[in-house]
């Protein structure tokens, strides 16, 4: 009887430990020294969360996913459901619980938005999921091209990125807030994906202006990092001087650079 019941202890315990869980896959590091392709099955991806966001084998689209729902958004504008096959070489998953629920109907930048999170969030050296479903005047997205061998690294790769300018869009962002110790692991501050209300289109979040959104958000207290298990990764020079630096070009808009 003992032995029963400290088994399902320990199940309640996984469980919950889970819940607070962001499941990374690599690191953002790779990404920027050109580690394109992985080994991480989309068809693991239920292990791990019903939400999330992140990047293709060769960077070939935009990943998002909430509900349960995961969606590859390309750079021709097309989002189509991701197959079990489907590979990925960086991605932040979890299992959305809402905690924390903030309405706006003011016309809030992204940098607007994250001062007043900044108010409500109880604190700043945790991680948060965070969804957005509501209407926009104006969402910037792009969506990197998928790139051919040999990979050059991200900040070149990204130069040639197809750049959107939504304009009074109905939709769901889904992402992440990392604090900026993490950054190099993940994207530090918000790292967010957008897709339109019909599943048709989307991409990597630079920047909206909202119309009248519901944000629910979702504290992770533990950071799950599972490393790629090959040649690239295993040889991708990580130590870098400026991550910071390097971020910023790859992943922030290009005109607040
Ligand atoms: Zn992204």
């Amino acid at each position: 009887m003992e032995m029963v019941k400290s088994i399902h202890a320990d199940i309640i315990k996984d469980e919950q430990d889970q819940k607070q869980e962001v499941y990374q896959v690599s690191t953002m590091t790779a990404l920027l020294d050109g580690v394109y392709d992985g080994d991480f099955s989309l068809g693991e991806i239920p292990e791990h969360g019903d939400f999330g966001i992140g990047t293709f084998n060769k960077l070939d689209g935009e990943l998002i996913g909430f509900d349960g729902e995961f969606y590859r958004l390309r750079s021709d504008g097309t989002a189509t459901p991701v197959k079990e096959n489907d590979k990925s070489p960086f991605c932040s998953l979890t299992f959305f619980e809402t905690e924390i629920v903030h309405r706006v109907d003011r016309p809030l930048t992204l940098e607007q938005l994250g001062e007043e999170l900044d108010e409500i969030l109880p604190s700043k050296n945790v991680f948060y999921a965070i969804r957005m479903d509501g209407a926009f005047k104006k969402v910037q997205t792009r969506t990197v091209e998928a790139q051919s061998k040999p990979y050059v690294p991200m900040i070149e790769a990204v130069q040639t990125q197809p750049i959107f300018n939504l304009e009074h869009i109905e939709g769901t962002i889904a992402g992440f807030r990392t604090p900026q110790y993490a950054n190099g692991i993940a994207v530090a501050g918000y790292h967010l994906h957008f897709i339109d209300k019909d599943r048709k289109s989307g991409g990597h979040v630079f920047d909206f202006t909202i119309e009248n959104v519901t944000i629910r958000i979702c504290k992770k207290q533990i950071m799950n990092l599972r490393l790629p298990q090959t040649e690239e990764f295993f040889k991708a020079d990580l130590d870098r001087a400026d991550i910071a630096n390097d971020i910023a070009e790859a992943e922030g808009s290009p005109e607040k650079r």
